[in-house]
């Protein structure tokens, strides 16, 4: 009986107690008081009870254990990112309550990083999401390896990495460890089989100085890390409290953009080109304007890029190649017409069949139009941008590489891309007569494009000594302040049908 009982209640040792106890009592008065052979057998249940109970105990020591591990497991699952085994969001958001106590209660400063891999959405669409995930990993390693023991790092979200410092936080120690991780970034990632190259930029805030609340802490950083994000990889920006200003600026266009298409504040400027030949105009390119209804014109290098973070460059895009088609339909002779495609708008899918409609409503012949792309669109998305551009030209329509010189320039590009036209960058072209290595890439681009049967329009032409030097390298057409401005195509008389030559000394 005691073993059957201690038995069936071992997951409840009191219980097991309680009921062995009477029986253990009474079977010991037994043994005292009857002499004979019945105290052997009595020992031995005994001994068999104390066995059972034993074991109970320990099967239930056992449990408990398990039980508790698990607990533990599961806690710290809930602050493990499962991808890179770093701290989650979640213990980041612990963390920096944490260290925000601290800095109240002791004074004590810190400094939060805001780690981004920009091109972790292009590395995501460009070979799936197990490389993505993969690089992750190797990321985080990287991360770990360039920080120090005492650095709180956890994955938030996607590419983005937070870095709480509490140690060496003066704003230049910040800095190298900032320079110290984008360093260890620059290195190619290796995932299977493929180099993989990260452009990252880290934003920085520091505790108490910027705030001593966790989510203006984490605002502020935000910005920062913005703010790094448009001035390229690589960068690394402190908070300060002007980029207050900025962001509630950019939050301001992000609304208002919304309705700028629907309320007529978008309007296109055109700008001509120079046939360096004939003298004569070729065409015009299509610039976006917006009118702001209070701010004033703002420019399209602060607005397109809200556009295509809001996705509503697709809409404004459509509209830009409709008006431009519109526009040139009207002009007296065939002239060209060139909108520009940024990477986000080559991504859609909807954007051929949105050319399509817009030629076939303006009655455009397609020959008259020009896209221009830049090497960004190429570096994210090669193949996919290829056939895309292929048929576009399958259409007639012809395709430029803009601001060539500027970004990952490639001369495979040049060799693989179906281009009509390259467009060498302004910065080349203002400072090829005083700078001879630029004037050298300018004729030599000339010279390897016209070899590849692409023609060659140099941007930014402010003086005659720059349009002469063109002229005597053989590039093909001019664009440029000197030129024309770019403007509303009402202010262009007779869009530029005669030759333009006098126009130009004046
Ligand atoms: P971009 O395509 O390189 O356009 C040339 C820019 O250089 C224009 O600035 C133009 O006004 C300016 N520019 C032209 N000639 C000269 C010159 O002689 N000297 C100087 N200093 N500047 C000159 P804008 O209009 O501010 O446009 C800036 C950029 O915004 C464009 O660069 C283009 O990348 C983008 N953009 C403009 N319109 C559109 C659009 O409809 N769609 C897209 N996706 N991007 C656009
Ligand atoms: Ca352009
Ligand atoms: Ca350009």
């Amino acid at each position: 009986m005691i073993a059957g009982g201690a038995a069936s209640f071992y997951t409840i040792p009191i219980a097991a107690v309680a009921y062995t106890l009477p029986i253990f009592v009474g079977s010991m008065l037994a043994i005292a008081w009857v002499e004979g052979a019945i105290n052997l057998l009595v020992a031995i249940l005994i001994v068999s009870y104390a066995i059972t109970l034993f074991r109970a105990v320990l099967a239930h020591a056992v449990e408990f254990t398990r039980r508790f591990i698990l607990q533990a497991e599961s806690e710290n699952a809930i602050r493990r990112d499962v991808l890179t085994s770093l701290p989650n969001r979640f213990s980041f958001n612990e963390r920096l309550e944490n260290a925000l106590v601290d800095a109240k209660q002791f004074d004590q400063h810190f400094a939060l990083l805001l780690f981004d891999l920009n091109n972790f959405a292009e590395v995501n669409d460009r070979f799936g999401r197990a490389m993505a995930d993969a690089l992750l990993v190797e990321v985080a390693a990287r991360l770990r390896r360039s920080t120090r023991e005492s650095d709180g790092i956890a994955r938030l979200e996607g590419g983005e990495f937070a870095i709480i410092a509490t140690r060496d936080i003066r704003p230049d120690q910040i800095r190298s460890l900032a320079k110290q991780i984008i360093e260890a970034m620059r290195a190619p990632f290796l995932i299977e089989g493929r180099e993989i190259y990260c452009r990252a930029s880290i934003g920085i805030a520091l505790a108490p100085t910027d705030g001593l609340d966790a989510n203006q802490l984490l605002r502020c950083v935000d910005t920062a890390l913005h703010r790094a994000k448009t001035l390229g990889a690589g960068s690394i920006q402190f908070f300060s409290p002007s980029d207050d200003e900025a962001a509630a600026r950019r939050h301001a266009l992000e609304r208002d953009l919304a309705s700028a298409l629907a309320n007529d504040q978008l309007w296109l400027a055109f700008q001509p080109f120079l046939d360096l030949g004939s003298d004569r105009i070729r065409g015009f390119e299509a610039l976006l304007r917006w009118q702001h209804p209070t701010l004033g014109q703002i420019p399209p290098t602060e607005f397109i890029p809200i556009a295509e973070e809001t996705d509503l460059i697709h809409s404004i895009g459509h509209w830009v190649v409709k008006t431009a088609c519109l526009a040139a339909a009207r002009w007296p002779r065939d002239l060209r017409v060139s909108v520009n495609l940024s990477v986000v708008q080559l991504r859609n899918k909807a954007l051929l069949d949105g050319i399509v409609v817009a030629l076939a409503e303006a009655g455009l012949d397609p020959r008259r139009l020009e896209v221009e792309i830049t090497e960004t669109v190429l570096i994210s998305n090669f193949e996919e941008t290829i056939s895309l551009l292929q048929s576009l030209i399958s259409l007639s329509v012809t395709v430029a590489l803009d601001d060539f010189g500027t970004g990952y320039s490639s001369l495979t590009y040049l060799r693989k891309l179906p281009l009509s036209r390259l467009k060498i960058d302004r910065s080349f072209v203002q400072d090829m007569l005083t700078d001879a290595d630029c004037a050298a890439i300018v004729r030599s681009l000339v010279e390897l494009a016209h070899e590849l049967r692409i023609e060659v329009t140099a941007e930014g032409v402010e003086t005659p000594e720059q349009l002469d030097y063109l002229r005597c390298v053989r590039c093909d057409e001019a664009q440029g302040y000197l030129i024309g401005k770019p403007v509303r195509i009402s202010e262009i008389p007779g869009i530029a049908a005669e030759p333009v030559g006098q126009e130009l000394d004046t």
